[in-house]
């Protein structure tokens, strides 16, 4: 008699990987007698002496060599964890496929937490006794300085304190440090979905009432929810991640960037009586490892976190928010070059739910597929609560000139004046770190040039140091020039928000002024220190960069002063219009949120150029409109599609060969045009020399496919790295 069995239990032998490896990402594998695996499930294999990390994957979507059987190693192990969803799968291979990346790069950001992948159960983090030390060091002293309330692990404590781990065990010992058990699996306290109900307004109801149906109903539902500032936008999706929660699904929450969260949290935990789950990329290895297992076991309920949140193994997501939808920021520009707006409405998809990207100044991409009914747009266009929008006003600087040496003009000054008269608060907004844009040698002439970048370093006078705001490198501010060595020779040139602070401080001695950068609201607490005294009214004036445009309610806040209007239009990027007319509508719907009406008054030597004009009128709708027929003609997106190729390489010479290589075997494709190669504009970066070449493709061509037919078969030199952008934002 014939038996069927062992041919089906052969083939259920076998499995298909996608592993984690900068070489080698398919390789198939036995499954040892005993051991249970299904697509998704997270192995361990053997590879050569070590061992890999790997997802097991149907392998029909998964192409690799075909290894026989006799050559099949054995899996060493399934982890603990939930296999990764299938809907999940396919999300990983279409951002490979759509951004021309490897799918175990991608498939990297769902198993972000290695820890969480061994299981549950405790790890031990360290804090501070209280015991005064016998013997103190310099080191000692600032770790028992930087280390107040904290608790981490060694290694992160060190990182912490910038004191090595050594100094901190040597602490363990001396009993300045006890070591304390953390469950990694400890739940976090329930959301309540009616903890405290608003009362919504008529316009803010049926916005809500459309996301509920939506979310009750559990199919892929995209929506623009397109309110002016102040509208009550997180109020009313806040009613669909109600219904979410009474449903018992997940909900993804998406913010651009960590500085927005504090405010964030204080909202959701005055509405559902706790904070939501956090996730991005400096959270502490157990708190990291306590989200994700929460996340793919289903038991945390709402995470709010940066793109990075996007990938990971929900387990049974009813939702996917994305605030602040137009922000650059959702893009990544290094590893994976993916949009997360973008993938956030194709995890919708995948996932059979509702995605809402909410903003007061939509990409245009956005409303042209509203436009064409493919996301339903959803409007709030007046302010809650009776609130009026601010007036905004044109201030030319051609006619008003600031005095000599200064950067606001009498007028604006006059306003601020009567403000900080009325105890009403302030906000100028540059969007320029640091002190100075560029210094240089009064004497010689010299300009301080980064080594690894083409950029000017930017003096900080808070740090006394020289920055470079790409790579990171800094130097102090020398005592003289180092081209010609004459003393206190330095002048800087042009304005960052530490000099217009400066200005103010002369103009206004009395005022009390805040700077707000990356540079000073770098943590969670340095952020609810400036909100608690922006709300006290302990803060007068506010000078700050794109970080304070959005999010931020003052009800005291009456003027908004655009420093530059005309900075954001300067350099060749594709989008600096619509960029321009984002960052100044969000930072001027800071003004007058509550009672008191807004004045906002805006800088500019260019009052004629759109969206100036635009932006003056209050005509969001002729920009738009202007701005979507400048797209139509140039063929740029949504109308047409982008991508551009960037090769790099720490040999300049070995980079531009290997960028006119590329260039010379350019398809010639009727749907594609191709321009460059190019040097960058910051043709140096980190050290690496940058080329550049940009296609320009019809909709209807097949970019991915005639990319990889075009890069596949060519061959470079180690050092050279070449990048694929596609739907490239930032052009630097
Ligand atoms: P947006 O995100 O559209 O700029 P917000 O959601 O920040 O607007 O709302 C602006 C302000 O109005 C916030 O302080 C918010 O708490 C308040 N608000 C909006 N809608 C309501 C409501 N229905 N009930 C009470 N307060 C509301
Ligand atoms: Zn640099």
């Amino acid at each position: 008699m014939s038996d069927p069995l062992p041919e089906i239990e052969r083939r259920f032998e076998r499995v298909r990987l996608l592993v984690f490896n900068a070489v080698l990402s398919v390789l198939d594998y036995r499954v040892p007698e005993g051991m249970a695996v299904e697509p998704g499930s997270v192995v361990v294999a053997p590879l050569g002496p070590r061992q890999i990390l790997g997802i097991v994957w149907e392998p029909e979507r998964l192409n690799g060599a075909e290894v026989p059987d006799t050559k099949l190693r054995a899996l060493l192990e399934v982890l603990p964890v939930p296999p990764v969803p299938a809907q999940l799968r396919r999300l990983i291979e279409w951002t490979a496929d759509y951004y021309c990346a490897s799918m175990s790069s991608v498939a990297r950001m769902t198993l972000a937490s290695s820890a969480a992948l061994r299981g549950g159960g405790t790890t031990t983090e360290y804090r501070l006794t209280g015991e005064e030390p016998a013997r103190m060091t310099p080191q000692r002293a600032a770790a028992l300085d930087a280390l107040q309330g904290e608790q981490g692990s060694i290694r992160e404590l060190a990182e912490l304190a910038s004191v090595s781990e050594g100094v901190l065990r040597g602490m363990v010992g001396a009993g300045l440090l006890e070591p304390v058990l953390v469950d990694c699996d400890r739940p976090y306290p329930p959301a309540l979905p009616d903890f405290a109900e608003p009362t919504l307004n008529p316009g803010q109801r049926e916005a809500a009432d459309t996301f509920v149906a939506a979310v009750a109903e559990r199919k892929f539902a995209p929506f623009l929810l397109d309110g002016v500032t102040g509208s009550g936008k997180t109020e009313t999706y806040f009613e669909a991640v109600a219904e979410a929660l009474r449903l018992g699904r997940q909900v993804l929450v998406l913010l651009p960037e960590i500085a927005l969260t504090e405010n964030f949290l204080r909202r959701f935990e005055s509405r559902f009586g706790t904070p939501p789950i956090l996730w991005h990329s400096s959270l502490k290895a157990s708190e990291r490892r306590r989200a994700w297992r929460a996340i793919a076991h289903g038991q945390a309920q709402v995470v709010v976190g940066a793109r990075s949140a996007l990938f990971l193994p929900y387990a049974n997501l009813g939702l996917i928010v994305v605030d602040e939808a137009h922000e650059v920021s959702f893009k990544q520009d290094d590893g994976v070059r993916y949009n997360a707006r973008d993938v956030a409405v194709i995890r919708a998809r995948f996932e059979a739910v509702p995605v809402v990207l909410a903003s007061a100044t939509p990409a245009l991409e956005s409303l042209q597929l509203a436009e064409a009914g493919v996301y339903t747009r959803i409007e709030l266009p007046d302010r809650f609560g009776g609130a009026q929008m601010p007036t905004i006003k044109i201030v030319d600087l051609r006619e008003e000139a600031p005095e000599r040496g200064r950067w606001l003009a009498p007028r604006l000054v006059e306003e601020m004046k009567l403000r900080l008269a009325r105890g009403e608060q302030s906000l100028l907004f540059l969007n320029r770190r640091g002190y100075a844009p560029l210094t240089l040698c009064r004497h010689c002439g010299h300009r301080f040039q980064c080594p690894n970048c083409t950029a000017w370093l930017v003096e900080h006078r808070f740090s006394s140091r020289l920055a470079c705001h790409h790579c990171g490198h800094e130097t102090p501010v020398p005592e003289t020039c180092p081209e010609c060595g004459t003393g206190d020779c330095l002048v800087a040139c042009g304005p960052g928000v530490e000099r217009i602070a400066d200005e103010v401080g002369e103009l206004l001695p009395e005022a009390r002024v805040a700077v707000v950068t990356s540079d000073t609201l770098n943590s969670r607490e340095a952020v609810g220190r400036f909100v608690a005294q922006a709300e006290e009214g302990a803060i007068d004036v506010i000078v700050g960069t794109q970080l304070v445009t959005k999010g931020y309610h003052f009800p005291e806040l009456t003027l908004v002063g655009v420093v530059d209007a005309d900075l954001g239009l300067e350099g060749g990027d594709l989008r600096a219009g619509e960029r321009t007319y984002q960052q100044i509508a969000q930072v001027s719907g800071r003004a007058g949120r509550a009672e008191k009406p807004g004045e906002v008054l805006i800088q500019t030597r260019h009052p004629e150029a759109a969206v100036i004009s635009a932006l003056a009128s209050g005509d969001r709708d002729a920009f738009y409109a202007a701005e979507t027929e400048a797209r139509r003609d140039a063929g740029a997106p949504p109308f047409g599609r982008w991508a551009a190729i960037i090769v790099s390489s720490e040999d300049q010479s070995e980079a531009q060969s290997a960028a006119r290589a590329i260039g010379a075997t350019a398809p010639n494709h009727p749907d594609m045009l191709v321009l460059g190669p190019a040097p960058a504009p910051m043709a140096l970066l980190r050290g690496r020399y940058r080329y550049r070449l940009l296609i320009n493709a019809r909709r209807s061509a097949e970019l991915q496919k005639a990319l990889a037919e075009w890069l596949g078969p060519l061959q470079f030199p180690q050092g050279v790295r070449v990048a694929i952008d596609i739907d490239p934002y930032s052009f630097v």
